[in-house]
């Protein structure tokens, strides 16, 4: 087993991380930065190191400075969390070429799976279904763009190859908007990813994101731990996701899972994984692929009994997969709620200090948190200060327990999101359930 791990990242996260580290015997390093020497894992860490000053370029994402901090802690691993570098692949390459451990899969797969044109031409090959596209990177003939568009028929999308975070991507509706939308997507890509690679894909019009929770050891064994739906939008970035997705069945549960892990074991997928659909008709088109730990991975581990976290760190220490597909089992429902430090009505940040916390409680409450009363939430990273998980036997139960939870819980001191999932977990379609990607931006312009 890893004896010392190193935790790349912050918040909620890294809190988690090293809750896992600490059950399996291993030794914790944090790393911060300047503004973060209140974060609650760091005060919690064997062990600290602050890796540069507030911005996250020059300390979360400070390469050097993290691996420099791995070496003179003497840890074994290095746990990138999600967002920061954890899709890094030239982060995971040289953190293997320093000779420590990258706790998620190999550069390799980082490199094919970052890359949105290799990963869809991977998953072609594995037989995976896909939205309907240009089946590769668009180059500049204009006239055979526009005939790529027309057979698949507008709307369509023009995708970054490297975007990320709903970034990069533009709704085409018709042919005298292609050819414009192409060269601005391009140039845009260009400045935010460095990578002018962009492809058309078909705008399915109301579809549901549903994925699929993977586990694979890197020696061709792998499961899947069910799917998520991630339906409930803003901005393209999820603010609900719940397991299982209502309607749909155990027998197309089993067909994509299978799927899935079929593409795992021919790529000898390391670590945990998911793999992003959209959900139109019945039918899954694959969107994306992430290779890390994901933000709603703890749905999964309540329908599941599965502590993700721990088998990455087991996987990453050369152990055997702790279980057969057939040892998985779903049983009831679970709902997560992404908690921001955000103006509820107009989205905007709000930093500052946290001048009173009360956590909620009761049967099937989880709270995936880093904040106390005191803590100073800084403006300089992502809005995310928690989640709130509701389990319940039925999805009934569940949302009562949410409801319940949400009206409990106390933030004071700065503006959260709490009320807008307040109004959500009431909302008679949301209740209902199955609602589209579309539905909450709708909900939110009237
Ligand atoms: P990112 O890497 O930025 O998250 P994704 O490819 O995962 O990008 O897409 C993000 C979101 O954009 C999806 O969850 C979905 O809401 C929307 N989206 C992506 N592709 C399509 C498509 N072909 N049709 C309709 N919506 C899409």
């Amino acid at each position: 087993m890893l004896n010392k791990v190193v935790i790349a990242n912050r918040g909620e996260i890294a809190l988690r991380i090293l809750r896992a580290c600490k059950e399996l015997g291993i030794r914790t390093v944090a790393i911060h930065s300047e503004i973060d020497t209140n974060l609650k894992h760091a005060k919690l860490a064997d062990e600290t190191v602050c890796v540069g000053p507030a911005s996250a370029a020059a300390s979360y994402l400070n390469v050097p400075a993290i691996i420099a901090a791995a070496e003179i802690t003497d840890a074994t691993g290095i746990h990138p969390g999600y967002g920061f570098l954890s899709e890094n692949a030239d982060f995971a390459e040289r953190v293997e070429q320093s000779g420590f451990v990258f706790i998620g899969p190999t550069a390799e797969t980082i490199r094919t799976m970052g890359d949105k044109v290799s990963a869809i031409a991977a998953m072609r090959k594995a037989k995976i279904p896909c939205v309907p596209g240009s089946e590769g990177e668009l180059d500049n003939d204009d006239k055979k763009n526009l005939k790529i568009a027309q057979k698949i028929g507008y709307p369509v999308l023009i995708k970054a190859a490297g975007g990320g975070g709903g970034r990069g991507i533009r709704v085409v509706h018709s042919e005298a908007a292609l050819l414009n939308a192409i060269s601005l997507t391009r140039a845009e890509a260009e400045a935010n990813f460095k990578n002018p690679s962009v492809y058309m894909e078909k705008y399915l019009v109301t579809p549901r994101h549903i994925e699929i929770q993977v586990l694979g050891d890197g020696q061709g064994n792998a499961i899947h731990l069910g799917e998520r739906d991630c339906s409930m939008q803003r901005r393209h970035q999820k603010v609900i996701e719940e397991a299982p997705a209502p309607g749909v069945t155990e027998k197309q549960r089993n067909q994509i899972g299978e799927l899935c892990v079929k593409a795992c074991r021919e790529m000898k997928y390391r670590g945990a994984g998911t793999f992003e659909f959209l959900y139109e008709n019945g039918n899954f088109y694959f969107i994306e692929m992430n290779t890390r730990i994901q933000v709603e991975h703890p749905i999964t581990e309540e329908i599941t009994g599965i502590d993700l976290v721990r088998e990455q760190l087991r996987i990453a220490s050369g152990e055997a997969l702790d279980y057969k597909q057939k040892e998985i089992t779903f049983r009831g429902h679970a709902i997560e709620c992404r908690i921001n430090a955000e103006d509820p009505r107009t989205f905007l940040p709000s930093p500052g200090t946290i001048t009173l916390y009360h956590p909620p409680g009761g049967p099937g409450i989880r709270v995936d948190t880093a904040i106390y009363t005191g803590y100073c939430v800084p403006p300089n990273y992502d809005s995310l200060i928690g989640k709130l998980i509701a389990y319940g036997e039925t999805r009934e139960i569940a949302l009562a327990r949410l409801r319940n939870a949400l009206d409990e819980i106390v933030i004071e001191g700065i503006k959260t999101n709490i009320p807008m999932h307040q109004e959500l977990v009431r909302d008679p379609h949301f209740i209902q359930g199955g609602t589209n990607i579309h539905y909450l931006e709708k909900r939110l312009t009237l």
